[in-house]
């Protein structure tokens, strides 16, 4: 059975002790997770060791890191690497983010070398793709996205791609407070579900945890969360109010 995730996305929101409370008050909740189940929090880097000692003892609650550099190691001042992140004992980190890709420049082929430096140090990425709405208008997100799993995914051996998770987010959903449609987060995942098939097999695709992105809120989780393909969520504000939060975790499948 793949895992069903709600991963948190703190972005750059929240100081040490304002997490460290947020961290208190959800698992104050108790929510006991199922063996498929996973809860991840996406912190910011100095925030990484306290979240993981914060999470320590709960099973299948994991800290990732929100980025990484796209080289191994040198001279790249403010940086930080996958090798890096190992070394403190992180297990997850997001790459790809439609932010990091806007104002950051990051494009398909550095998302690839991370990938590759994630994957060799033992962590395992949460690679996020999606459109933006003019793509989404032209009615071509399909063709987008296969490309962005093309350019950055598909060099991946099948081994290796069961060590990765997916994260659809339209970029016209994220922070926006507009959703995608149950039946257009269930449509564009099927697909890139069925892409994933044609280039690993069936079995690869089925084992592939894709999660849905954008303004997902405790409202609205259960619904997304109902589909056959969306295999749970990528977390931005609501990750940020436990009472929420907690919410999109019980909505888990
Ligand atoms: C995100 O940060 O990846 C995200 C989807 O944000 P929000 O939930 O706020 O739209």
């Amino acid at each position: 059975m793949r895992k069903q995730i709600a991963a948190a996305n703190w972005k750059m929101n929240l100081t040490y002790k304002q997490g460290e409370q947020l961290l208190d008050d959800i698992l104050e909740e108790r929510i006991a997770l199922a063996d498929h189940q996973q809860v991840i929090f996406a912190v910011p880097f100095p925030y990484l060791i306290m979240t993981s000692s914060e999470l320590a003892g709960e099973a299948n609650y994991f800290a990732a890191a929100q980025n990484c550099y796209h080289k191994k190691s040198g001279a790249f001042t403010g940086e930080v690497s996958a090798e890096m992140l190992e070394s403190v004992g992180i297990k997850y980190c997001v790459v790809g983010h439609s932010e990091r890709r806007e104002y950051f420049s990051e494009t398909n082929a550095m998302l690839a070398e991370k990938l590759d430096l994630c994957l060799a140090a033992g962590i395992k990425p949460i690679f996020c793709c999606g459109e933006p709405l003019t793509i989404r208008e032209a009615d071509q997100h399909n063709n987008f996205v296969e490309t962005q799993l093309r350019e950055s995914l598909f060099h991946l051996s099948a081994q290796q791609l069961g060590d990765v998770v997916i994260a659809y987010e339209p970029i016209w959903a994220i922070g926006t407070g507009k959703t995608a449609t149950t039946e257009q987060a269930q449509e564009i995942h099927a697909h890139i579900r069925s892409v994933i098939a044609a280039k690993y097999g069936k079995k690869a695709a089925d084992g592939i945890s894709i999660l849905y992105g954008g303004s997902v809120k405790a409202g609205n989780a259960k619904e997304l969360f109902s589909c056959p393909d969306v295999d749970g969520g990528l977390v931005g504000g609501a990750s940020l109010v436990a009472a929420d939060f907690t919410k999109i975790i019980r909505a888990l499948s």
